[in-house]
């Protein structure tokens, strides 16, 4: 994941927060040396390096995160896909900026790509890829699955009170802040110009609630004029550019992570999936229109 994770706990007595807070952290260090696709020993790098050739057993906690991943793959129609990971590294997103590649390289890439490659062994815990050349990659869903572990430590703690984020992307609020109704957390656009400051476009109130954006900015890069982010298509084998901001709100922050990177490839059409999906979820789809004029869609989100 390689993010900046962020722990504030409100309560009376400091050093049992101190230790609240680094318990959660700690939780958050070890869920990222299980998922991460960078440490060669990680439980995902081994069954990436194995599962073409035999089942790879992996702990019963990763197996249930990929088959929950697999089902939100179904239920967004695709749109999230964590097999997407041979087209992130196609189009050099995997420990890089990105650049352009040609569409032999986009076609091979995706001859590995979907969910049905992925064969789940339940009662084994264990995981077989039906062809070379398949990677799974839970970038998209890892931080907000390890800040609802962290959130729920917090709790069995007894705080009441506190907000946890990783990169400024997901972010899970526990209770409220002390003397206030709710937590507060503002959605920023993209800069326009290089130089600008990011604008907030809307402030969400969270209250025992997690809170993802997914943009293309940030990693991306720009080609022919087109600026091409690290989010793909995993249906067309192209970095997304239905939206370019995606905000999701609901109760797990596992499911905002998915949803939000969801949203942001499938674009507007996909709020009707996700409100399908989860009817109680507040959403926002932000599209640049080709002059540069925001364009935005929200469900049950105010724009300020
Ligand atoms: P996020 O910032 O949560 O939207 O996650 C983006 C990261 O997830 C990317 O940097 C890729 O590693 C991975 N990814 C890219 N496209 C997808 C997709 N369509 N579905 C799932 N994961 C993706
Ligand atoms: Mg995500």
């Amino acid at each position: 994941m390689a993010t900046r994770f962020e722990v504030v706990v409100y309560g009376d007595t400091e050093a049992s927060l101190r230790a609240a807070g680094e318990e959660a952290l700690n939780e958050i260090q070890r869920i990222e040396a299980q998922l991460s696709l960078y440490r060669p020993d990680s439980e995902v790098a081994h069954l990436n390096a194995r599962a073409a050739h035999e089942w790879v057993r992996v702990s019963p906690e990763v197996f249930r995160l990929l088959d929950q991943a697999a089902e939100l793959s179904a239920q967004t129609e695709g749109a999230f896909d964590i097999t997407v990971a041979p087209l992130v590294r196609c189009w050099g997103f995997m420990g890089g900026t990105g650049q352009r590649p040609g569409p032999e390289a986009i076609e091979q890439a995706r001859q590995s790509v979907g969910m049905g490659l992925v064969e789940l062994h339940s009662e084994n815990s264990a995981v077989r890829f039906r062809r070379p050349g398949v990677m799974l990659d839970f970038g998209a869903i890892g931080k907000g699955y390890a800040i609802d572990k962290a959130a729920e430590l917090l709790r069995e703690e007894g705080i009441t009170s506190a907000i946890i984020h990783g990169g400024t992307s997901t972010a899970f609020a526990i209770g409220r802040p002390p003397d206030q109704r709710v937590w507060k957390i503002a959605i920023e656009a993209p800069p326009q110009t290089e130089n600008a400051q990011p604008k907030p476009i809307a402030v969400v109130e969270l209250h025992d609630e997690a809170l993802s954006v997914s943009a293309a900015w940030g990693k991306s890069f720009v080609s022919g004029g087109k600026t091409f982010g690290h989010i793909i298509d995993p249906r067309t084998g192209y970095p997304a550019d239905n939206a370019d901001l995606a905000a999701v709100v609901l109760s797990s922050a596992t499911e905002t992570d998915a949803l939000s990177t969801a949203l942001l490839t499938a674009g507007a059409a996909g709020q009707e999936i996700i409100t399908r999906l989860r009817p109680n979820v507040r959403s926002l789809v932000m599209k640049l229109s080709p002059s540069g004029i925001p364009e935005v869609q929200t469900r049950s989100i105010q724009l300020l």
